[in-house]
């Protein structure tokens, strides 16, 4: 069964996106954790970063600097935060890769 995500990219329901281009696509998270809260996502169905392959490099180098890009734009200009999740321990509830990024407020470290 498709993810929500995946749903997202076929565009079968609704999403705030930010960005997008041949490989991935970006928007605010539904349930947002800080006053700017993004989610990146690659357009190819990788379940998580567990599941990226050495192929994988350059998207994944792609998905960072969109990351980057988006939080310029958005004007992050005090700092954000990036995080991946990953399996049932990293705390991942959609199995379709993503990056978050979080701003426009200080966070703290450790994570929950
Ligand atoms: P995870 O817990 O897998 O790292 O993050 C999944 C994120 O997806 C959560 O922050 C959650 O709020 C967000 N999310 C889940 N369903 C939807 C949705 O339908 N639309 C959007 N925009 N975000 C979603």
């Amino acid at each position: 069964m498709a993810t929500i995500f995946q749903r997202i990219i076929d565009k079968e329901i609704p999403a705030n996106i930010v960005f997008e281009d041949d490989l991935c696509l970006a928007f605010h998270d539904v349930a947002p954790q800080a006053p700017t809260h993004v989610l990146v996502i690659p357009k190819k169905p990788l379940p998580n970063l567990a599941a990226a392959k050495a192929d994988d490099q350059a998207l994944l180098g792609h998905l960072l600097l969109v990351a980057k890009q988006i939080a310029d734009q958005l004007g992050l200009s005090n700092g954000y935060r990036t995080v991946i999740n990953c399996g049932k321990d990293g705390g991942q509830s959609v199995d379709h890769l993503h990056i978050h990024v979080l701003g426009g407020r200080a966070l703290h470290w450790p994570p929950g």
